[in-house]
């Protein structure tokens, strides 16, 4: 038995200033794939250990993973659907890939439903089994060219490695003739915003207890319910539920419906309404005078990076400090000419510089400016930060130069590259105790809950007022593309799942 195995991941933001050039993927080819996997909790790597266990051989054509931004370009989705069919064509009996599920090219909307329909066509006997993001925005396309699909059970995702090994037992037992697997699918008409897709409250959480109760059932083998990524202007962006059932093509489409239903009664939840940022930022106040320890987290989801943002808006940074908080630590603002200015003036220095609002963003008509401000050089770092137990695995975050830049009332981190903190390391190997920060100013939505969270005495999102790169006033960005009628867009029609 010859098996495929790769990860090809992107989330799509239709709408970011951030480019996707091949030079934005960090891209492995060969044996070099495989070899990128050790140790890894990425689903790819339960998928190669599925391969050892049961003798097969395998090949690893590629990994490649980039960051959030706007759509990838075409000669790097050529090249990795290239290295696939070259493998491919010395045969195999399957297929497990480790996909994202909301990636758009320079040319195609539906990236993954096209790559997936070429291996199909290419391997029309082989078994193709694959792993997506919770945030997939799944197509006919996708659903047409699969036997299994799983998808992540939690947001924020902690369980990369069950879902790989979802994929992989599955896909073991479709090898060895002992399952039948099909795969069945419902879109339903909601543009869930991002951060109310939380696993740990409302529909989310509720889709996925259902989600896991039917998979008891001996002949449902897998339940997964997506939130979808809002910000990708496609057709198929919002919320789905896809079964894959042992031989069952009834049962899985009932259960798909089952919990379509579900979601589509509790639609209000699924959407977000941001506060005005005086209001977050007078609740984050009162919380820090208020009883509990260590600090008040303020996550600027105007703004964070793994969504597509430029780790550049300074909007929420700029009305915490004209509120008068004390005592801001930030993640890092990406801002390759103020990281110039600070290093070339070396530790100590007192500097007047102008932080972020660079990147000019293509859906807003407001001219951003820069934030001046004075203050010192606390420490110059390369910014090559090892996090080997983060809770999301073993990582390896790489700032670019990186300065801690004091103005009195903020330590604000600026950073060469654009990232989200993976694991506290990020601000102790700069010299930063962020426990001990009355205010901790993350650019994330929900990837950072889980690291800073048990450190907090309380979290309170931030948007920015005027929209930023990533704000979830969805509102604010100009939607061509989608289906209609989708919720919330329109609001006057009914659905149910037929
Ligand atoms: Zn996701």
């Amino acid at each position: 038995m010859h098996l495929i195995i790769s990860r090809f991941q992107h989330e799509t933001n239709t709408f970011s200033a951030i480019p996707t050039p091949p030079e934005s993927f960090v891209s492995y080819w060969g044996e070099a794939a495989q070899a990128s996997l050790r140790g890894s909790d990425w689903p790819m790597a339960p998928m190669i250990e599925m391969a050892q266990h049961t003798g097969a051989t395998f090949s690893t054509p590629v990994a490649a993973e980039a960051d959030p931004g706007n759509r990838v370009a075409d000669v790097m989705f050529e090249r990795v659907a290239a290295a696939l069919l070259t493998d491919i064509g010395q045969g195999c009996d399957g297929i497990l890939l480790e996909l994202h599920g909301a990636m758009a090219t320079e040319s195609v909307d539906d990236a993954e439903g096209e790559l997936l329909a070429r291996l199909r066509a290419a391997a029309p006997g082989a078994l193709i089994a694959v792993s997506l993001d919770l945030h997939a925005n799944v197509t006919r396309k996708m659903i047409d060219n699969v036997d299994i699909l799983v998808g992540y059970k939690t947001y924020p995702h902690v369980d990369y490695r069950q879902t790989g090994a979802h994929v992989a037992e599955l896909a073991r037992r479709a090898l060895g003739a002992e399952i039948q697997p099909l795969t069945r699918w419902r879109q339903v008409p909601i543009l869930a915003h991002t951060l109310a897709m939380g696993t740990d409250n409302g529909p989310m959480k509720e889709a996925i207890r259902l989600a896991r109760e039917a998979e008891q059932h001996p002949a449902i083998l897998a339940v997964s319910v997506f939130g979808g990524f809002p910000l990708s202007d496609i057709s198929d962006a919002g919320v789905s539920v896809v079964v894959t059932a042992d031989g069952n093509a009834d049962l899985a489409q009932q259960v798909a419906d089952r919990i379509a239903d579900m979601l589509w009664l509790q639609r209000k939840e699924l959407i977000y309404k941001s506060p005005p940022t005086s209001t977050s930022l007078a609740m984050a106040r009162a919380l820090a005078e208020g009883p509990g320890v260590g600090p008040v987290l303020l996550f600027d989801h105007s703004d964070n990076v793994y969504s597509g943002g430029t780790g550049d808006s300074m909007d929420v940074l700029q009305a915490a400090l004209e509120a008068g908080l004390e005592g801001i630590v930030t993640s890092p603002f990406c801002d390759p000419e103020a990281v110039a200015v600070l290093w070339s003036a070396g530790a100590g220095a007192k500097v007047e510089v102008e932080i972020g609002n660079k990147v000019a963003l293509p859906f807003a008509s407001r001219k951003r400016k820069p934030l001046r401000l004075t203050g010192k050089v606390l420490c110059l770092h390369d910014g090559e930060i090892a996090m080997p137990d983060s809770i999301y695995g073993a990582y390896h975050q790489s700032l670019g130069r990186t300065v801690v830049f004091d103005t009195g009332s903020a330590r604000i981190v600026v950073s060469e590259k654009r990232n989200e903190p993976c694991d506290v390391k990020l601000f102790t190997d700069l010299g930063i105790d962020p426990s001990e920060a009355p205010y901790l100013l993350i650019k994330s939505r929900m990837h950072c809950k889980p690291i800073f969270l048990p450190m907090a005495r309380g979290l309170v999102q931030c948007d920015s007022d005027r929209g930023g790169p990533t704000s979830s006033q969805i509102d604010l960005f100009p939607i061509q593309k989608m289906r209609r009628p989708l919720y919330p867009l329109d609001r006057d029609f009914d659905w149910t799942p037929v």
